[in-house]
C-alpha cells in the first residue's frame, strides 16, 4: 500500500445544488497549500460510487440530497468494522446542527453550516481532514510494515532452528559413535571431550525443540472447546512418567478438576512445562512433591501447581517468564530457559495471567488464571 502524499488531494463534492458547488469550487481555488483534484456528484448514490472508486482524501457531503440524506450516504461508506475510512465534512442548512451531530457520531469528521461557510473555515476544515487522512495512512503503512517484518523474522527464526537440526544431529550422532566404538583408542582427555560434545549437542537439540515450540505458539490462534482438566493432567503425567519414576516424585492431583471451555493444546503445554520444572527444581535431598489443583471463580478458573522445591527469590519472580532467563547453570540444573516463556505466551493468548508465589528453600506455587466459560457436564 503506497502512501499518497497529498499535494494534489482528491476531494469529492457531493451536492445537488450547482450554485453551492460553484461557490465551493471558488473557495477551493483560493487555497495556497493545495491544488485540488475535484470530483463532483449530484446524488448520494453517485457520490457513494465515486468515493468507492476514487478513494478521495476528503469528502464534502451536503446533508440534504435528492435521493438520500447524509446519514444514509455515510452508512455504506463505513468499513466492515463500522469505521469511516474517509474524512467527511457534512454541509448542513441553518438549524440542522443536531442532525449534523448525529453524522459525526456515524464517523463524519466535521460539519459546516452552509450559510456561515467562508473560504477560511472551509479550507481549515479541509486541511484538518487531509492531515488526519495522511496521518492515518502513514500509521496504517507503519503497522503493515511492522507486521510484515515480524512475520519475516518469525519465519526466519523457524527456518533457522529447523535447518540447524540436521547438521546438529549428525554431530551428536557421530560423536556418540566415536564414544562407543573408539573409546579404547582414546585417552581420558579424549573421552571427556567426546562426552562434552555429546552432552552439548543434546542440550542444543533441546534448545532448538523449545525454540520451535515457542515460535509455533506465537502463530497460534485460540481454539476453544470443552477441556476436561483431569484428562489433560493424566496425559501430562503419562508424558512425564519416566521422569516421575526416576526422581521418585510424588504427585497429588485434586479429585475435583473441572471441565472448562478453553484451548486444550495450550493448557496441556502449560501444565506440562510447570510440572516438568517442579520435577527438576527439587532440593537435592528431597524427592519432588507436586500438587495440582484448580478452582472455578465465576467465569474464570485458577490453576495452581505447587512444589516443595528450591523456591525462587522475589527479585527473580518476574524475570523467569522471559526467554533465556535461567537462575542456574546447566551443571546444577539442566534447562533451556524457554519453558516459562512458553507458559507466559500461552496464557497471554488465552487472555489470562500467570504469576508465582515462592519462598526460597520452601517451594513455589505457579498460578494460572484463565477466562473460561464453564460448561455444564
Ligand atoms: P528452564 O527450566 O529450561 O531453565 P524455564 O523458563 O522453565 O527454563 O525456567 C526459568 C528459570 O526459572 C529456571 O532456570 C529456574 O531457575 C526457575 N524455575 C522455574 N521453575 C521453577 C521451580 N518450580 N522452582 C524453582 N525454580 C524454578
Amino acid at each position: 500500500m503506497a502512501i499518497q502524499h497529498t499535494q494534489n488531494p482528491i476531494l469529492c463534492l457531493i451536492d445537488d445544488n450547482p450554485e453551492d458547488r460553484a461557490n465551493i469550487r471558488r473557495y477551493l481555488l483560493q487555497d495556497t497549500n493545495y491544488h485540488y483534484h475535484i470530483l463532483e456528484a449530484e446524488t448520494g448514490e453517485m457520490g457513494i460510487e465515486l468515493c468507492r472508486r476514487m478513494r478521495p482524501d476528503c469528502i464534502l457531503l451536503d446533508y440534504n440530497l435528492p435521493d438520500m440524506n447524509g446519514l444514509e450516504v455515510l452508512t455504506p461508506l463505513a468499513d466492515v468494522d463500522g469505521n469511516m475510512p474517509y474524512p467527511v465534512i457534512v454541509l448542513t442548512d441553518q438549524g440542522n446542527e443536531t442532525i449534523a451531530q448525529q453524522t459525526m457520531q456515524r464517523g463524519a469528521q466535521d460539519y459546516l453550516v452552509k450559510s456561515e461557510m467562508t473560504a477560511g473555515n472551509l479550507l481549515r476544515a479541509i486541511h484538518n481532514a487531509i492531515e488526519r487522512t495522511t496521518m492515518r495512512r502513514i500509521m496504517e503503512q507503519q503497522h503493515h510494515n511492522l507486521e510484515q517484518k515480524n512475520q519475516e523474522i518469525q519465519a526466519f527464526a523457524y527456518a533457522l532452528a529447523h535447518d540447524l537440526r540436521a547438521p546438529l544431529r549428525a554431530i551428536g550422532g557421530f560423536a556418540q559413535i566415536v564414544e562407543q566404538d573408539y573409546k579404547d583408542q582414546l585417552d581420558d582427555n579424549g573421552r571427556r571431550y567426546i562426552e562434552r560434545i555429546v552432552q552439548s549437542s543434546l542440550q542444543m537439540d533441546r534448545l532448538i525443540d523449545e525454540l520451535l515450540s515457542y515460535t509455533r505458539i506465537e502463530h497460534r490462534t485460540l481454539r476453544r472447546k470443552p477441556v476436561n482438566l483431569a484428562y489433560v493432567v493424566q496425559q501430562v503425567l503419562e508424558q512425564l512418567a519416566e521422569r516421575v519414576a526416576k526422581t521418585s516424585a510424588s504427585i497429588t492431583v485434586a479429585k475435583d478438576l473441572p471441565t472448562i471451555y478453553s484451548d486444550q493444546t495450550l493448557i496441556q503445554q502449560i501444565i506440562l512445562n510447570l510440572v516438568s520444572n517442579a520435577l527438576v527444581y527439587h532440593k537435592p535431598d528431597l524427592a519432588p512433591q507436586v500438587e495440582i489443583r484448580c478452582t472455578l471463580q465465576s467465569q474464570e478458573c485458577l490453576l495452581a501447581i505447587t512444589d516443595k522445591g528450591i523456591g525462587i527469590a522475589p527479585k527473580y519472580q518476574e524475570r523467569i517468564f522471559q526467554v533465556f532467563q535461567r537462575l542456574h547453570n546447566e551443571d546444577e540444573y539442566p534447562g533451556t530457559g524457554i519453558g516459562l516463556a512458553i507458559v507466559k505466551k500461552a496464557v497471554d493468548i488465552m487472555g489470562g495471567r500467570v504469576w508465582i508465589e515462592s519462598v526460597i528453600g520452601k517451594g513455589s506455587t505457579f498460578y494460572v488464571k484463565l477466562p473460561c466459560a464453564i460448561q455444564a457436564e
